[in-house]
């Protein structure tokens, strides 16, 4: 119970912090992205303002004639930014194409002004690449006198987010390893207090519980004596009877209290002896058969050939098949029929309880194994239930390292499983 508590706690942790991690590589690797872009550009633009500044231009009949023999790349001097740039283009105040160095590009504007990341065919490689983009308007006194579009290839930055996206892949898991191991830790500290507390309680169930047997078995004894010594038609017989009903069923609560107090966790190896299955089964159903039969149950046993061992404390599995046996036995009506079946499997072994009896809601059943859960009160008061048999039951069959479950439907009947392991370390 504690180590899936602090199972889950440790998932939680990790799982919150995980996420919270990841998205701060993604966040890194977004502004990562964002201030590389923001540098070409930068870049680009300066490039494009010393070409601009080498666009001559005379005014002639209030027409701009341009004159771009002075453009590096575009005109006929040094080439100083050719190294940087994979293509320049010139078009006019129209958007028509006028120059071009680079790729060969198409004949109107076709993108809108600003940074893009487009992509592009290498001349040199002849193959796709990636590259940024800036079309720019280039002003003259009259108006624009053309747009000037340069692009510079993303290999590098692309090279650069890549190392950054593999120190990311590394530590982001490496972290997460490490978060997990923490959460582990923390969750270990955080479980200390309350599985303090749990004891505690367990502690002071079995020792109220201790004590209550005494005095509980004195006030049965002495009704029952009273009721031994009053004749029947005496006004005292049924307050004393009353008493020592009352009595005998704070007994059995007692009793389950302190069984449950006790039977925490795993069984001592010592408590465990090698029994036979098919015995134990043979002998419990001969036990109900007499308070079936006086119900008008059928009750039937149905074994494989081989005999089943298994290592387990003989006294507490009884009890928990016991359990079943008298809630099938309570919750049966006449006419009806109970099977108990054993099957074999290699390793372990199945403990089958089934009743044509009249059910369990489907809303209940996952809660009634839960302490004095009663799935509806008036009927297990009537059969003088607390509520507690199948928290005994699963409490034993889960110390055997094994678990119990319950399949039903209303009006129709239940089953109730145990699987045990036929050795309990396995
Ligand atoms: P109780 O002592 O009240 O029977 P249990 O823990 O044994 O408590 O069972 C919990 C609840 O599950 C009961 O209130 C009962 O309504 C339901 N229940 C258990 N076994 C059966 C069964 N075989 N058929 C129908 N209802 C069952």
């Amino acid at each position: 119970m504690f180590n899936r508590s602090r199972r889950n706690l440790a998932r939680w942790f990790t799982l919150s912090m995980g996420s919270i991690l990841v998205l701060f590589a993604g966040v890194i690797y977004q502004i990562e992205i964002e201030d590389k872009l923001e540098a070409l550009d930068r870049l680009l633009y300066d490039k494009t303002r010393v070409m601009a500044a080498s666009v001559h231009y005379e005014i002639r009949q209030d027409q701009s004639q341009v004159d771009l023999s002075h453009v590096p790349l575009l005109g006929s001097g040094s080439h100083p930014l050719a190294e940087d740039l994979i293509y320049v283009r010139w078009y006019n105040a129209q958007g028509r194409l006028v120059r071009f160095f680079g790729v060969s590009p198409p004949d109107k504007l076709n993108t809108s002004l600003g940074y893009l990341t487009v992509q592009s065919t290498d001349l040199l490689l002849k193959e796709e690449i990636w590259l940024r983009q800036a079309t720019l308007p280039v002003e003259g006194r009259t108006g624009t006198l053309g747009y000037l579009q340069v692009a510079t290839p993303l290999m590098e930055t692309q090279q650069e987010l890549q190392q950054l996206q593999m120190v990311l892949t590394l530590t982001v898991p490496i972290t997460l390893g490490l978060i997990a191991l923490t959460g582990w830790i923390l969750s270990g500290f955080a479980m200390q207090p309350i599985r303090q507390a749990y004891q505690q309680l367990q502690r002071f169930t079995a020792d109220a519980s201790h004590e209550l047997r005494s005095p509980i078995s004195a006030i049965l004894t002495n009704a029952q004596l009273g009721l031994l010594i009053t004749a029947n038609d005496s006004p005292y017989h049924p307050p004393l009877e009353n008493i020592v009903d009352s009595a005998k069923s704070m007994g059995t609560l007692v009793n389950n209290l302190l069984l449950l107090a006790r039977h925490q966790g795993q069984l001592a190896p010592e408590s465990l002896k090698l029994i036979n299955l098919n015995d134990l089964l043979g002998s419990l159903v001969t036990q109900f058969t007499p308070l079936a039969e006086q119900q008008s149950i059928n009750l039937t046993y149905e074994q494989p050939e081989q005999l089943i061992d298994l290592w387990a404390d003989p006294d507490l599995l009884r009890q928990a098949i016991e359990n079943l046996l008298n809630n099938a036995c309570k919750y049966t009506p006449a006419g009806g029929t109970i099977l108990v079946r054993l099957v074999s499997h290699p390793g372990w072994t199945v403990i089958q309880v089934i009743d044509t009896g009249i059910g369990i809601p489907e809303t209940d059943l996952p809660y009634v194994f839960d302490r004095f859960y009663r799935v509806d009160t008036q009927r297990s008061q009537d059969s003088g239930g607390f509520g507690l048999g199948l928290a005994i039951a699963q409490q034993i069959v889960q110390a055997h390292r094994g678990r119990v479950y319950a399949t039903s439907e209303v009006s129709k009947g239940s089953k109730f499983q145990i699987e045990l392991p036929l050795k309990p370390d396995q």
